[in-house]
């Protein structure tokens, strides 16, 4: 293991949009273990639409990243020294251990993953957070019957394609919206999209319109904004939407709601949820996704970055559409 660990700390907030001067690549000593602790060797750092959040000061459902510290975030990796029974070296681990090449745990949070027959990146796209996320959102909220539309938005990102495809092996017709022709494409082609939408068309309104002809049953929310607004004047009676997400204001912009009034008068259920209230249903969620995976029934795609120094840059990426699929830094150049 290298005797200096490079991690990026969080250098000052950002004043609307993220700037990759927010951000310091430092070198650390690598501590020695305490009895009861191990090492991880990460091997890709997971960059999350979240991680905005937390860069900011404002009151929300997780505390605010204080300046100064490694950068939170999800990584998968292997145990390279240890000092701890549960975890031997070798063995393959998913947590939070931060924008960092390697970190020590005690263990908590940490979720062996080894040996289940699928490639050590999933567990932070497909049948990781992001997987779980679509499985929660669309079952417990969307609860879409066989034959019903279900739009989803940022319909080709990590949350995204997870839930068109399980909308779709619910028997759903799935429609998708994202950003350019060429995501729209690989949304049909290869996630099984009925169709898909794209937002940044002039002719957007009218184009979403028709893709429902049915209208809409379920919506599972990323973005917020015109996206939001035009599905909901398409919802029918009793419609569901999982709002999941709200990229679109993350950086401050304002998003209004003007179509307030089909949430009356169609009965519309419109609730918000955060994955990690919901740890319990989270090994029951990844074993069905880790399923439907080995299967070949959930297809993903990733945009890897390569190397600890691209992590800013492929994270400002990522909030602009630039990846197709799950965001990762892969550590090793
Ligand atoms: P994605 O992989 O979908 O990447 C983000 C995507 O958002 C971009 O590729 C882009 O897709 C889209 N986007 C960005 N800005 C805009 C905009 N202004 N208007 C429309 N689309 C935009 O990220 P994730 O799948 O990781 O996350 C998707 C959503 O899910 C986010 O809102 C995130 O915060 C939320 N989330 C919520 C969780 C929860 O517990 N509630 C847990 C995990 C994620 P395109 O090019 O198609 O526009």
């Amino acid at each position: 293991m290298a005797s200096v660990n490079r991690q990026w700390l969080l250098a000052s907030r950002p004043q609307g949009k993220v700037e990759e001067s927010n951000f310091r690549l430092v070198e650390a000593d690598p501590p020695p273990l305490a009895e009861g602790q191990l090492r991880v060797r990460v091997d890709f750092l997971s960059l999350d639409p979240y991680m905005r959040g937390r860069m900011d000061e404002a009151r929300s459902y997780a505390p605010s990243q204080k300046i100064g510290e490694v950068m939170v975030g999800g990584t998968v990796g292997e145990v390279v020294e240890s000092r701890n029974p549960r975890f031997p070296v070798g063995e393959t681990v998913v947590g939070t251990g931060g924008w960092q090449e390697q970190f020590v745990s005690d263990g908590s949070g940490l979720l062996r993953v080894g040996g289940r027959g699928l490639p050590s990146s999933v567990w932070l796209g497909a049948a990781g957070m992001p997987g779980i996320t679509a499985w929660y959102g669309l079952r417990r909220i969307g609860r879409p019957a066989a034959g019903e539309t279900v739009l989803v938005s940022a319909a080709t990102g990590a949350v995204g394609s997870v839930a068109g495809q399980l909308a779709r092996l619910a028997g759903c017709q799935a429609v998708g919206v994202a950003g350019g022709g060429a995501k729209c494409e690989h949304a049909v082609r290869d996630l099984g999209y009925a169709a898909c939408v794209d937002h940044r068309a002039p002719n957007f309104r009218q184009a979403l319109r028709a893709a429902v002809p049915k209208g809409i049953d379920v919506v599972f929310e990323n973005v917020g904004g015109a996206v939001l607004d035009a599905a909901l004047a398409r919802m029918n009676d009793h419609g569901r939407v999982a709002l999941c997400g709200l990229i679109a204001g993350y950086d401050g912009v304002p998003i209004p709601i003007t179509n307030v009034r089909p949430i009356l008068v169609n009965r519309l259920l419109v609730q918000g949820f955060i994955v990690t209230d919901h740890m319990p249903l989270w090994e029951e969620a990844m074993a069905e996704l880790a399923g439907h995976l080995r299967a070949g029934r959930l297809v993903y795609r990733e945009t890897v970055a390569r190397g600890i120094e691209s992590a800013p840059g492929a994270f400002l990426g990522m909030l602009r559409g630039e990846n197709l699929g799950k965001q990762l830094v892969r550590m090793a150049p």
